[in-house]
C-alpha cells in the first residue's frame, strides 16, 4: 500500500501548491487510525487565488469558448480517467473516509464517471428555443454558463457529491473551485489532477480542500463566485443561503439532511424484500447517507414478524475491516462523528426506546470508529432519535393506526429527501405516495437511482435537484435576445 505518496495539496491553477501561509490539518484514517497525509489548510488567501484563476479561465474563453462538442470529448476522457484510476480511487476513498472497498469500488467510482460521462454527453445534445412571438421579431432564449462556480461538499459520497455538481457545471462552460470535506479531501485532489489530464484546461477546476469557516465561507461569501452549490447539513445550508445573500447574491443550491420515512403496510407484496430494503438501506454506508430510511413505519399485524426478519439480518452487517473485500459495514468517518452517533443512541435509550439490536462501538482495538448496526423500536415521535438525523447505522422503529396517520407522522418533520410505501394496494400506494412532502418517493422498493432523474428536497432538505438534465438549470443563466425584423415582404 502506497499511502505515504498521498499529496494533500491544493490545486490552483493547474498546479499543485500548498496553503499560501503554509499550514496544514492532518488526514487521519478511520479504518485504524493511521495517518495518511498532511494537507493543506486553504484559507482566503488560497481561496482568492483560486477564484481569480477560475475567472481568468472564464473570461478568455479557454473552455466556455469550445464547442459543446468538444468540451464533451474532455468531459468523457476525464471519465475515462477516473474509470483507468478506478482501484487507486477506491482505495482512497476507502482509507479516507471508511466505506466499504468493494462499493467504493463498484458505487462510488463508477457513479462518478458514469455521472461525468453523462453530462459531457448531453451537453451537445440540447437545444435552445425561440419564443412564440409576433413575426416582427425574434426573441431567442438562450442558456449561457453562470462563470464561476463555488461547490463545497460533504464526506460521505466525496466522489459523488463532487461530480453531481461539477459534471453539470463543467459540461456547461462554467470554472469550478470545489472545497472537499476536511474529513475526506483526499480523492477531490486527484480528480483535478485527472480532469488536468484529461484535457481540462488549467484554472478551469480548481480544488481547495480546508475547514468550513476558514475555507467554505470565504468560497460562499465571495464577490466574484457567480454561483455556490452545497451539499451538508441544513444547519451549515442555512448559513450558505445567508452567505450569498450578505455578498453578491449569487446563486445558492443546497442538497441538504434528510430523516426518511419507510412506510410498510400490513399487504406489503413482498415482506422479505421489504426487510431487506429496511435493513439494508439505513446500514449501506454506515447508515451515513442522506436519503436513508431512518424511520421505519410498520403495521401492526407485521410488526412483530418484520422485526423477528430484520434481527435475523443484523449479524450481516456487523462492521469489518473495510480494506477487506466482502465487508459490507465498514468504519464511521471520524471520532467526532462516532461519538455523535454514540450520543444519540444513548438519548434513544434514556427517552425510553426499546434497544433490539446494537448499540455499542465495535473494533475499538483496530483504533478505528466503528457502531454497531443499531434497531430501536417503540420509538415515538417526540424522540431526539424520531426527528434529528442521526447520520449512522441506527434504525428508529415506529407504529402507526391508519394511512392518514401514517402520512401526518412521516410529513411531521423539517426534512423533506425521500420517502418509500409498501402496499400492493396501487390506490393506498399511490394515494400515500401523492401526500408525502418528499423530492423522492419509492413505491415497493428502496434501490432505484439513475443519473437521470432529479435528487433533492423537500422543506428543510434543501433548494434545487442534482442529477438529470435539470441540473443544468443551476449553473446556467437564461438569456433573452430580441431581433427586430422589418420584413420587407
Ligand atoms: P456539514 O454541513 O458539516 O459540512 C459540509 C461541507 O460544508 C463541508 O465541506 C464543510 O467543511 C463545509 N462547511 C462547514 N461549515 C461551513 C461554513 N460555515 N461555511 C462554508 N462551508 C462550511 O455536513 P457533513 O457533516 O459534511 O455532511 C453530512 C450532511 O450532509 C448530512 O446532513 C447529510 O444529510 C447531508 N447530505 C445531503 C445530501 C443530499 O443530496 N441532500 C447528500 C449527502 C449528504
Amino acid at each position: 500500500m502506497t499511502t505515504h505518496t498521498y499529496d494533500g495539496r491544493a490545486l490552483i491553477n493547474g498546479a499543485r501548491v500548498h496553503a499560501r501561509d503554509g499550514q496544514t490539518f492532518d488526514c487521519i484514517s478511520p479504518v485504524d487510525g493511521r495517518l495518511l497525509t498532511s494537507v493543506a489548510r486553504c484559507g482566503q488567501a488560497d481561496v482568492d487565488a483560486a477564484v481569480a484563476a477560475a475567472r481568468a479561465a472564464f473570461e478568455d474563453r479557454r473552455w466556455c469558448g469550445l464547442a459543446p462538442a468538444a468540451r464533451k470529448r474532455v468531459m468523457i476522457r476525464f471519465a475515462d480517467q477516473l474509470s483507468a484510476h478506478a482501484d487507486e480511487l477506491a482505495l482512497m476513498e476507502t482509507l479516507d473516509m471508511g466505506k466499504p472497498i468493494q462499493y467504493a469500488r463498484s458505487v462510488d467510482v463508477n457513479s462518478a464517471a458514469n455521472c461525468l460521462r453523462w453530462y459531457g454527453e448531453a451537453v451537445d445534445k440540447i437545444y435552445d428555443e425561440i419564443a412564440p412571438t409576433a413575426s416582427t421579431a425574434l426573441a431567442l432564449i438562450q442558456r449561457e454558463p453562470m462563470g464561476v462556480v463555488g461547490v463545497i461538499v460533504p464526506w460521505n459520497y466525496p466522489m459523488i457529491m463532487a461530480a453531481w455538481k461539477i459534471a453539470p457545471a463543467l459540461a456547461a462552460g462554467n470554472s469550478v473551485v470545489l472545497k472537499p470535506s476536511e474529513k475526506s479531501p483526499l480523492t477531490a485532489l486527484r480528480l483535478a489532477e485527472l480532469a488536468l489530464e484529461a484535457g481540462i484546461p488549467p484554472g478551469v477546476f480548481n480544488v481547495v480542500p480546508g475547514y468550513g469557516v476558514e475555507a467554505g465561507s470565504p468560497l460562499a461569501l465571495h464577490m466574484d463566485v457567480d454561483c455556490i452549490a452545497f451539499t451538508g447539513s441544513t444547519r451549515v445550508g442555512k448559513q450558505i443561503h445567508v452567505m450569498a445573500g450578505q455578498s453578491n447574491l449569487k446563486r445558492a443550491w443546497t442538497e441538504l439532511g434528510g430523516k426518511s420515512p419507510n412506510i410498510v403496510f400490513a399487504d406489503c407484496p413482498d415482506l422479505d424484500k421489504a426487510v431487506q430494503a429496511a435493513v439494508g438501506s439505513i446500514f449501506f454506508n454506515q447508515g451515513e447517507s442522506c436519503n436513508a430510511p431512518s424511520r421505519l413505519f410498520v403495521e401492526a399485524g407485521i410488526r412483530d414478524q418484520f422485526l423477528e426478519k430484520a434481527l435475523a439480518l443484523v449479524p450481516g452487517y456487523a462492521p469489518a475491516n473495510p480494506l477487506a473485500p466482502d465487508t459490507v459495514m465498514g468504519a464511521i468517518v471520524d471520532q467526532t462523528q462516532m461519538n455523535s452517533v454514540l450520543r444519540y443512541i444513548e438519548l434513544g435509550k434514556q427517552e425510553g426506546a426499546a434497544l433490539l439490536a446494537g448499540g455499542e462501538q465495535a473494533l475499538v482495538d483496530t483504533g478505528g470508529c466503528y457502531v454497531q448496526p443499531t434497531i430501536f423500536a417503540g420509538v415515538t415521535p417526540d424522540m431526539t432519535i424520531a426527528r434529528e438525523e442521526i447520520f449512522g447505522p441506527v434504525l428508529s422503529v415506529l407504529s402507526f393506526t391508519d394511512a392518514a396517520d401514517v402520512v401526518k407522522q412521516a410529513n411531521a418533520s423539517v426534512y423533506g429527501l425521500q420517502a418509500a410505501v409498501w402496499s400492493r394496494d396501487i390506490n393506498k400506494a399511490m394515494g400515500v405516495a401523492r401526500a408525502l412532502r418528499a423530492g423522492t418517493v419509492h413505491v415497493n422498493q428502496y434501490d432505484e437511482d439513475d443519473i437521470t432523474v432529479p435528487f433533492g428536497g423537500y422543506k428543510q432538505s434543501g433548494v434545487g435537484r442534482d442529477k438529470s438534465l435539470h441540473a443544468f438549470d443551476k449553473y446556467t443563466e437564461m438569456k433573452t435576445t430580441w431581433i427586430r425584423i422589418d420584413s420587407p415582404v
